[in-house]
């Protein structure tokens, strides 16, 4: 695992160096065709709200 590539979270720009080891363990990475997503873990939280958010009623 490389630690030396900057890591930011690509909703707030959170510098993800600047994090303690316990929060950047907590940061969320998703991998596309263009590349590495990463998300702090505020966002990531929001994130998967809106995912949540977003299931249709009927997953109820
Ligand atoms: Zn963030």
């Amino acid at each position: 695992m490389s630690t030396s590539e900057p890591v930011r979270c690509e909703r707030c720009g959170r510098d993800r160096a600047e994090d303690t080891d316990a929060e950047a363990l907590a940061w969320a990475s998703d991998t596309d065709d263009s590349g590495t997503h990463w998300l702090c873990p505020s966002c990531a939280r929001r994130h998967v709200r809106d995912i949540e958010g977003k299931l249709p009623r009927e997953y109820w």
